[in-house]
């Protein structure tokens, strides 16, 4: 299938990646779907949020979280050899070098430290293959919280080394019987949960899904990683602004983090999502975790699963922003299969010395596909994400390679 590149007509640039509108709009996206209590409690993390977005105090301890403890800022690598086999100028922003090694940390510790600001003392997580409840583990003990983490009876078989180290990390790891106790499940029983204890704990979501403010409020803290970029782009590249910028795509955050730092650019987006897992792409508008966007549906509107070899990306749906994003022509949403993400994983090992995460495989893949297809003209920069290291998927790869 041939993608709908390369792309002519100038970007749209005007009132996009701002605030979303009254009660987290994004065009006919977002909202708070929830029950009444925790419409209650959403409201108070939004407030809360706001004043702390507003407060220098609070950026600056964040910042300097961010620096000394996750190891921010990470570098701009120009992918060298690989660029010259594509014919392109491609870099990587590299959130794999970040502590816990994926962009993840970025929004947990943000969001650890307004729980404690709220007089929170403890943090709700859910989990899929572990990194978000890692990463949530993590800031908990970093700042002297409590974390319980829901996740999925059979991720927590898959994913045993994640839940043992969530465990060393002083966290409660709970497990999810329902349905088909994977994500999907855990995220809705971790939402069950916090309605009985909303007075002492706060739910971290772990990307730009779920019920207002979330959303917005995980693409702000994601948006270290695009601001960054674009300092670096302009130090970095002839152009100052990349031509493309392309990041994979579960519930989106690593690329909402990314495109903020661009939306104001004429950079054409580019959002990779699994073949099996293309809620932007192929979704259709429907309502799941207090928020309406764009999921995989049956004829009857059913919530389908979601299946892709790369765990962050096993979600059925996409964060309402992105839906907005595709709808507007500001961004694209294309989509990669198991085997060329595979494959694009062992090209960047052999010819960068970097094992990515299979989630950001996908978006490399992708650049890959486009550079040898000509839906990426020769000679164009290309700013990639990658959101994450390859160690959690070595079992993975082995089993294949
Ligand atoms: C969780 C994860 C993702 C997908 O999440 P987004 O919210 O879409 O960014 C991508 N890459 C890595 C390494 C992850 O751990």
């Amino acid at each position: 299938m041939r993608d709908v590149l390369p792309w002519r007509e100038p970007v749209p640039l005007d009132g996009t990646m701002g605030e979303p509108r009254a009660r987290g709009r994004f065009g006919e996206y977002g909202g708070r779907y929830a029950p009444e209590s925790l419409v209650e409690a959403c409201r108070e993390v939004d407030e809360a949020f706001r004043e702390a977005w507003a407060d220098p105090g609070f950026r600056g301890a964040l910042a300097r979280l961010l620096a000394v403890h996750a190891g921010r800022p990470t570098p701009l690598t120009p992918a060298r050899r690989l660029s010259e086999a594509l014919g392109v100028q491609l870099y990587l922003k590299r959130e794999d070098l970040t502590h816990t090694g994926s962009h993840k940390i970025n929004n947990v510790l943000g969001q650890a430290l307004l729980a404690t600001r709220m007089g929170r003392r403890r943090l709700i997580a859910e989990t899929g293959a572990g990194q978000h409840g890692v990463a949530t583990a993590t800031a908990a003990a970093l700042l002297g919280l409590e974390a319980t983490v829901f996740m999925g009876e059979r991720d927590i078989e898959r994913q045993a080394l994640n839940v043992f180290r969530m465990r060393m990390l002083g966290a409660e790891v709970v497990p999810v019987t329902a349905g088909s106790r994977t994500l999907k499940d855990a995220t809705s029983e971790a939402m069950r949960h916090w309605v009985g204890a909303t007075g002492d704990s706060h739910y971290c979501i772990g990307s730009v899904v779920g019920p207002d403010p979330y959303p917005w409020m995980v693409r702000e803290f994601q948006r270290i990683i695009g601001d960054e970029a674009r300092g670096q782009c302009a130090a970095e590249l002839r152009t100052g602004v990349p031509d493309y910028v392309v990041a994979c795509v579960g519930g989106g955050s690593n690329a909402a983090g990314t495109f903020a730092g661009f939306a104001d650019t004429p950079a054409r987006l580019v959002g990779v999502e699994a073949e099996g897992g293309a809620g932007a792409a192929r979704g259709r508008l429907g309502v799941m975790h207090g928020c309406r966007s764009l999921f995989l549906q049956d004829d009857d509107g059913q919530i389908t699963q979601a299946h892709s070899i790369a765990a962050g990306l096993d979600y059925p749906g996409v964060g309402p922003e992105h839906a907005h994003l595709r709808d507007l022509g500001r961004a694209r949403y294309v989509t990669v299969t198991d085997d060329e993400a595979v494959g694009a994983a062992v090209r960047l090992a052999r010819t960068e010395g970097i094992v990515p995460a299979l989630e950001s495989a996908h978006a490399l893949a992708w650049v890959i596909r486009a550079a040898s297809g000509g839906d990426l003209p020769a000679g164009s920069t290309v700013l990639m994400t990658l959101s994450g290291r390859g160690d959690k998927d070595v079992s993975t790869l082995k089993e294949l390679l």
